[in-house]
């Protein structure tokens, strides 16, 4: 974890947020590569979401919610976290963090009796904070979802089975935020609510799994340093019937990647109005506040609110598992290393690194120009002029952070049209035409 964490740096993936005047735990920032690694995990998470499929549909919805939409999902009463302090060292512990009554820290045993703590962030909205108009920072990106169900089933004509994916910011007020990306304050999500009849829940519960399995494994990360976890019927959150989570081996030890609830009807149930007029098998609290029916039409003509399968993935977590697998250090003889990150063409954040023989000759600067403008046509991500006017260093620093080639331009290049391509992996090197270099790299980048 030092060594990535500190290459993180280093090459500009994650800084400690609002680090020069102290930092803040639990907060990070992406840097110029993190931002690029981050954003093509994501595109590759929507694009098997939602470009792949065709019945799933997007959402970006608001990230402050108004009070009642926590109310009603249990969030208010429920999103908590028992908590214990230390008396010695005052360390303040998630009662399930300690182990055999210690403190983790300094290994007293005089903590605290458990208490609730909720974790939800809270703001005042509008220009008088009289605490009565306040909204929270959303926990998950879930809830609205659920309260958009009406909007997307009328403007897109959906029938079950459907989902709603959405990425986007959720905040939780972490008792104890660490080991890097892995608990945040601020995080993102990757969430799909897919809604299915009642009677088919188990079924698609077991589909998704697999289908996330996959698509994790297709990132990088190989299956057998996943494994999956159902949660004991004692750990199961408050509208869960079900859940596998995706457990991965992190650097500080094995923990969730990504969970996959079966969310029952409560959701719906829980938001809908004139909740009497369904059946709802979870147990609801009474709703007198939703404007709004949140049910749909069975083959009768029958309303029915759906059940909801929800698989949640962890952005940043992705991102850290993502690093740790791709993150190697290479012998190369004797006294030789070199440290290389595999990450795989299409989330590497640089595809191609142009860089001209010399520094300060014209011609050379302008033809790798030429040739990052074109390439940069292509829409396979950044492509980057090197300039350094040193060959062997720049491949060590594309090497670290997972560029797939590098292109040199060279004096053969004026003359004879050529260019040398670098294969990260491999370190082999090949000439060949500049004319059949955006064909090359789309094949690279493409090719899984
Ligand atoms: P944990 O048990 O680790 O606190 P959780 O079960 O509360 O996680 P969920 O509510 O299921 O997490 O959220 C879905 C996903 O969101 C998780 O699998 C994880 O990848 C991500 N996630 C949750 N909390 C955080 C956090 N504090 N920082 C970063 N990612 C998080």
């Amino acid at each position: 974890m030092d060594e990535l964490v500190s290459l993180c740096k280093r090459r500009g993936f994650v800084f400690q947020s609002n680090e020069i005047y102290g930092g803040t735990q639990g907060l990070y920032d992406y840097g110029p590569l993190g931002v690029e690694l981050k954003n093509n995990l994501k595109a590759s998470w929507w694009s098997s979401m939602v470009y792949e499929r065709d019945d799933i549909e997007g959402l970006d919805a608001s990230i402050l919610s108004k009070p009642s939409v926590l109310k009603h999902s249990g969030h208010e009463d429920t999103f908590t976290d028992p908590l214990v302090d230390c008396k010695s060292c005052k360390s303040r512990w998630r009662t399930d963090h300690i182990s055999d009554g210690c403190c983790p820290d300094c290994g007293s045993e005089d903590l605290t009796d458990p208490r609730p703590f909720n974790l939800m962030f809270k703001t005042s909205i509008g220009p008088i904070d009289d605490g009565k108009s306040f909204a929270y920072l959303r926990p998950e990106t879930a809830q609205q979802i659920f309260i958009n169900f009406k909007n997307v089933v009328d403007s897109t004509s959906r029938s079950l089975p459907f989902g709603i994916a959405q990425i986007g910011k959720a905040f939780r007020n972490e008792v104890t935020p660490r080991n890097f990306i892995f608990r945040l304050r601020e995080f993102e999500q990757m969430e799909l609510e897919f809604f299915v009849e009642r009677g088919t829940d188990e079924k698609w519960l077991d589909y998704w799994v697999k289908k996330r399995l996959d698509w994790w494994t297709s990132q990088g990360i190989p299956k057998k340093r996943l494994r999956l976890f159902e949660v004991p019927k004692e750990g199961l959150s408050h509208y869960s019937k079900k859940t596998v989570d995706i457990m991965y081996a992190f650097p500080h030890g094995e923990e969730e990647l990504e969970g996959v609830a079966n969310r029952t009807d409560f959701d719906l149930g829980s938001h809908t109005k004139n909740q009497n007029d369904y059946k709802i098998d979870s147990s609801v609290n009474e709703n007198k506040e939703s404007t709004t029916k949140l049910a749909v039409q069975d083959k009768n003509n029958n309303w029915e609110i759906p059940y909801v399968i929800e698989p949640s993935a962890g952005l940043d977590r992705g991102v850290l598992a993502i690093l740790n697998e791709a993150y190697n250090v290479e012998k190369l003889g004797e006294n030789k290393e070199r440290v290389v990150l595999s990450l795989l063409p299409h989330l590497a954040p640089i595809k191609a690194a142009i860089i001209p023989l010399k520094k300060n000759n014209k011609e050379l600067v302008n033809l790798a120009k030429k040739i990052k403008a074109s390439l940069q046509t292509l829409g396979l991500g950044r492509v980057l002029l090197e300039n350094s006017g040193n060959i062997g260093k720049s491949y060590r620093r594309h090497d670290e952070i997972g560029t797939p080639v590098c292109v040199t331009v060279d004096f053969d290049s004026l003359e004879k049209e050529t260019v040398t391509l670098r294969d990260r992996d491999t370190m082999s090197q090949k000439t060949i035409d500049i004319n059949e270099l955006g064909s090359v790299l789309t094949k690279t980048i493409r090719k899984q």
